[in-house]
């Protein structure tokens, strides 16, 4: 599978401001926020899409929203309230094909389109 940018972000390879990691999942801000608080939250192993998303990713994909549900709250954005995307393929705006969970809040988001 070809590396993307994320790929040498888990590697080292690339610096990334690392607000959380596991043995499975890294968290780190977005280089490019849209929001006071956007992170990006990635398994370690590489999944392009949520359409490659299997069975056996369950746990996994469930850890992820489970630490972005902590990442929330060490931001001080648990109570006032967050949201969670996942982009998937052109439709969706998914640029980076390393699957992964945008955390945004920080302020009053404004309405999906
Ligand atoms: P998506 O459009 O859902 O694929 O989101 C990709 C996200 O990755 C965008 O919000 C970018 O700003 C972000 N991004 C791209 N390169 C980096 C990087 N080197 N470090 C942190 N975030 C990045």
């Amino acid at each position: 599978m070809s590396e993307t940018i994320f790929s040498k972000i888990i590697n080292r390879e690339l610096s990334a401001d690392i607000v959380y990691e596991d043995d499975d999942i890294l968290a780190f801000r977005d280089i490019s926020p849209q929001a006071p608080v956007h992170v990006l939250v990635i398994p370690k192993v590489k999944i392009a899409t949520v359409n490659d998303i299997q069975p056996v990713h369950a746990e996994l994909i469930g850890n992820m929203v489970l630490v972005a549900q902590k990442i929330a709250r060490q931001e001080g954005i648990d109570e006032d309230g967050y949201r969670l995307v996942i982009n998937c393929n052109q439709h969706g705006g998914q640029e980076v094909y390393h699957i992964h969970l945008h955390l945004m809040g920080g302020h009053q988001l404004g309405g999906l389109s």
